[in-house]
């Protein structure tokens, strides 16, 4: 039987006779086979569990299948949790339909997952079943991104699983047989939580440095943005700044040629893998979400993560945590000080700060791209609620970074309708292309290649350090005693597209940039560790900056120094057995002279030349 096909009984009075009541319950991303469904955990703390999505552009994904064993024979009343995506934008039902199979015949309530605005659980019907294995099976109809969160099977009539999201979860865990307390699985020097360029490269720093260090991350991929599951290329530049050799680690796991959107070899992720796999000092942990801390005395004790297929839970303690999750999301769990949105013009004196404090942040994109083909190929109908006209529509063949959604929305709370919103834009600019433009000739042959599920995202939480670093100390150079890694992308700041705006007002999807040029400016340590959670490092776009300042730091050589530097700072701090705070007013001198020798490979090949941008030339006198 699959691992995390659960069961429980109860009893319950029928007339006059106890019959005994049979619940089991499926989460759909433990289906033993996937089919062409995939893994989708990127909304877990907003909706409750990871999920199977039919990811399809448009055509059909193959059935995901499971078997369970009936414990009895009996009706089995069966509910599906799952919603129509569109909703937000769409009145009537949506695209993502598809049905539940039960040993190879439909249940009698279907097409699934076209209706509800929110996720619910659905009825898929009853059926009479005996004792034993039945098979499952989730039958897509559309390839438009159908999802299903679990399945509840009951032979109580009655027994409607929870809505209500406590209930839900205390239902879920209950069904699951999870425990208050994960198990332990392992201690460390050091736990880094999230394996984007920040992740890798403070956990590898601190291996190599002597520390046995746990790497978590929620995706079965290395690199974040950078990996193959969102495409992001890497910039900023290496070797600037006063610790020239900072950097040097990623020419050992970075991709070596640039481009967004491209195909998936460009981001070599077993390149990555690699890396990771061969320093000896740390241990992996692929496809797991850390979702709870435990604290004691102002220090984190021991994170807890969850398995995005299996649900296990495990629990890893250290005397010391870095978060290089972007969302801050050990930060934020552990009580840490953090901002979100853009700090008034006022309070850092920032020219490029708004008048007003707002919650605006940079977006996140869906990233897509579109192939030749010998023939021509179809695309279905797409409009639910988008509808372009021959002035609105994008003539494009692909969309990188400039496809940005959900500005103004909280991107740790509601990320599932941007993301959707980021899907929702392409396909129905595409069906606007394939199907009813005027001159639409030059897509017929062409087919959607790939559009990305997981989404690319640029900001939401910043943890606040020591030190939060603003717009006038790097761009008047204003050089601080603690200075490490050098940021050099200019202060790129994003808004929504006057053109789109025109089209899609308050709707945008399409933005543009704005750069302020910098010269090559050394971090303040002080804004790598939290100012009240006294174990824990950050490393990554949640670092300690002014939403201004972030729009520079947050690229993703930039982060990758970051994560050196934090990796260095752990090593001290079990030297001498102090906390982050105290390299900062004892031991900098030790930090610096680790920073000049750097943790790379000296003879690794110079491949980190692409992307970089220009830099100021020349900085001022110190001021
Ligand atoms: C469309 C787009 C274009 C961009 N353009 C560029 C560019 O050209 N060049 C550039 O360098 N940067 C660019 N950026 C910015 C850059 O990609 C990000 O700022 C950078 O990825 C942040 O690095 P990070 O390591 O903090 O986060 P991420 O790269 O997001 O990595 C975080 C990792 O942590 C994992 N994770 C998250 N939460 C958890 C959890 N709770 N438990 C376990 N694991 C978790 C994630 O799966 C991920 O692997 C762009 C960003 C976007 C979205």
């Amino acid at each position: 039987m699959n691992r995390r096909v659960f069961l429980a009984a109860s009893f319950a009075i029928a007339s006059t006779l106890l019959l005994r009541a049979e619940h089991l319950w499926v989460e759909a991303e433990a289906f033993a086979e996937k089919g062409g469904w995939v893994v989708d955990q990127q909304f877990m703390d907003e909706m409750g569990s990871p999920y199977l999505l039919a990811h399809g552009m448009g055509e059909p994904v193959a059935d995901a299948e499971t078997t369970l064993q009936l414990p009895a024979k009996g009706t089995y009343y069966i509910y599906v949790r799952t919603f129509n995506w569109t909703s937000p934008w769409h009145d009537g039902a949506g695209p993502g339909k598809f049905c539940l199979l039960v040993n190879g015949k439909k249940t009698t309530r279907n097409p699934l997952g076209a209706n509800g605005k929110e996720w619910l659980w659905q009825e898929a019907g009853r059926v009479k079943a005996d004792k034993g294995e039945v098979r499952l099976s989730l039958h897509d109809l559309t390839g438009f991104d159908g999802r299903v969160d679990a399945i509840y099977l009951t032979t109580d009539a009655a027994d409607v699983p929870p809505q209500e999201a406590n209930a839900l979860t205390a239902m879920r865990r209950r069904m699951l047989g999870l425990q208050d307390e994960a198990p332990l699985k392992g201690k460390f020097d050091l736990v880094v939580c999230g394996a984007g360029t920040a992740g890798i490269s403070a956990a590898a720093s601190a291996a190599r440095l002597g520390l046995n260090v746990a790497l978590v991350n929620d995706r079965p991929v290395l690199g974040g943005n950078n990996s193959s599951e969102i495409r992001v290329h890497t910039s900023g530049r290496i070797g600037v700044g006063p610790y020239k050799k900072l950097g040097d680690l990623q020419k050992e796991f970075n991709p070596r040629r640039g481009g967004n959107a491209k195909p998936a070899e460009y981001y070599e992720d077993q390149r990555k893998l690699d890396f990771v796999t061969h320093e000896p000092r740390i241990t992996l942990f692929l496809n797991y979400h850390v979702n709870r801390v435990d604290k004691a005395d102002g220090k984190i004790r021991s994170v807890t993560a969850q398995h995005i297929e299996t649900g296990e839970e495990m629990r890893l303690e250290a005397p010391l945590f870095c978060d290089c999750t972007g969302d801050g999301t050990v930060g934020y769990l552990a009580g840490a000080d953090y901002r979100m949105g853009r700090e008034a013009k006022s309070e850092f004196h920032e020219s490029r700060a708004p008048d007003e404090a707002d919650s605006y942040t940079l977006g996140a994109s869906v990233m897509w791209y579109s192939v030749e083909e010998d023939k021509p190929s179809a695309f279905p109908e797409f409009e639910y609620g988008m509808r372009f006209t021959d002035a609105s529509c994008e003539r494009v063949k692909m969309g990188e970074w400039t496809w940005e959604t959900g500005m103004t929305t909280d991107k740790t709370r509601h990320f599932e309708r941007v993301r959707d919103y980021g899907m929702l834009v392409i396909y129905a600019n595409w069906s606007y292309l394939k199907h009813h433009m005027p001159d639409s000739l030059g897509y017929r042959t062409r087919r959607l290649g790939w559009v990305a599920y997981i989404s690319g995202k640029r900001e939401s939480r910043r943890l606040m350090g020591d030190y939060i670093l603003k717009q006038d100390d790097v761009t008047r150079y204003v050089l601080h005693e603690d200075g490490t890694a050098a940021m050099s992308w200019p202060m790129d700041l994003h808004y929504p597209d006057p053109r789109n705006t025109e089209y899609f007002p308050g709707q945008e999807f399409k933005t543009i940039n704005k750069n302020t040029n910098i010269h090559p400016y050394p971090i303040p340590y002080r804004c790598l560790y939290s100012r009240n959670v006294d174990n824990l490092f950050m490393a990554g776009r949640c670092i300690s900056t002014t939403h201004v300042t972030h729009g520079s730091i947050r690229v993703m050589r930039t982060t990758g120094m970051m994560g050196e530097v934090v990796g260095m700072a752990a090593s001290l701090c079990k030297l001498h057995g102090v906390l982050p705070r105290a390299i900062y007013r004892s031991y900098f001198p030790e930090l610096k002279q680790l920073m000049e020798q750097g943790v790379g490979k000296p003879d690794a090949e110079d491949n980190q030349k692409y992307n970089e941008n220009y830099i100021l030339p020349n900085p001022p006198e110190l001021k």
